[in-house]
């Protein structure tokens, strides 16, 4: 065995000194081999884009699409579209420099599901779309269930938003809290607390994002060598969060608007906006966009209108949107006409 080896090593260097011989290597050729290394190394520094074209990608996820728990019919044809722009930049002379997916991510007793609540009439939980106001956890009507366990050593609730906090044994008035928390939400006059289907329950299927999306993102990736930029929103169980800027109480320091995420968006010299759904989330988030974003530059932003639908029933939440961009001087435009 080892003589066979020692032969082999014998025969490599004989055919090294030849070859060498027939094929000198001169000056000229270790110049080149050293300026070679040089570029390669130089170009394997990784960058950040600046400016460019940027889309944003809200909630494409599988539960908010056909065989999901909170499914919009045509949510599967906006996908197809949405599909179509990334392919396209790939293969003609469109561009998409950032791709930025926003991800609802909700725990299962999430204050926006049912089994985070009791009737108070037969413990039982509300069925979806149960409105519950603050005069209804007063009376007793509906109730947050008595043995919820918030995670250990992280406070859902800080900083001086809210008058209720954790006591010093990191218990929290959940009653209080629910009165506050849908008061607040009363006060501000976009929504009282909707009960939703539980839906994008941190790693389960419908969490996903739809897969012909993923997969034409996973191919942009693959061909410019550009991430998926992801930000998550909704993990915090105790306040909802349409927009993926801020909740819509914000409870604590992460749930309070996202100075660094709008900063990030306003890099980009184009940025269009898809997604689901046109009533909810995409319409809270391009409005904590746009409320933030000079006037001036606002021909910068364009929301593509045939690649987002409304929640059934929700028609005239997207009618309410669509006067909103048009008051607020943002343009709308349609898949075919991204260039
Ligand atoms: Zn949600």
């Amino acid at each position: 065995m080892h003589t066979v080896f020692v032969g082999h090593l014998i025969i490599f260097y004989i055919q090294q000194i030849l070859h060498e011989r027939r094929f000198p290597v001169s000056n000229l050729d270790l110049a080149t081999r050293l300026s070679c290394t040089y570029i390669s190394r130089a170009m394997a520094t990784a960058s950040q884009v600046k400016g460019g074209t940027t889309l944003l990608l809200i909630d494409v996820q599988k539960d908010f699409h056909p065989g999901g728990s909170l499914a919009i019919d045509s949510a599967s044809e906006d996908a197809e579209r949405i599909t179509n722009i990334i392919r396209r930049s790939l293969k003609e002379s469109t561009s998409i420099d950032r791709l930025v997916a926003t991800m609802d991510s909700h725990h299962k007793l999430h204050i926006a599901h049912p089994k985070f609540w009791l009737s108070g009439a037969d413990n039982e939980p509300p069925p979806p779309f149960t409105i519950i106001s603050s005069r209804d956890i007063k009376t007793g009507k509906w109730k947050p269930r008595p043995n919820l366990k918030l995670p250990v050593g992280k406070d859902l609730v800080n900083g001086s938003l809210m008058n209720s906090q954790y006591d010093k044994e990191g218990n929290l008035d959940l009653v209080q809290y629910c009165i506050e928390y849908t008061s607040a939400l009363e006060k501000k006059g976009r929504f009282q607390l909707c009960i939703w289907p539980e839906h994008c329950l941190i790693g389960t299927e419908g969490h996903q994002l739809v897969t012909n999306v993923q997969e034409a993102m996973d191919e942009w990736s693959d061909v410019t060598g550009g991430n998926i930029e992801f930000i998550m929103k909704g993990e915090n169980l105790l306040t909802e969060m349409y927009s993926a800027l801020q909740a819509e109480v914000p409870i604590s320091s992460a749930t309070s608007y996202n100075q660094n995420f709008l900063n990030s968006l306003r890099q980009s010299e184009r940025l269009y906006i898809v997604g689901q759904a046109m009533s909810h989330c995409v319409h809270y988030t391009t409005r904590d966009i746009v409320a933030k974003w000079p006037k001036s530059e606002r021909h910068k932003i364009c929301v593509i209108t045939d690649c987002m639908s409304p929640v059934p029933s929700f028609e005239k939440d997207a009618e309410k949107f669509l006067q909103f961009l048009k008051d607020n001087g943002v343009k709308t435009c349609l898949a075919a006409d991204v260039k």
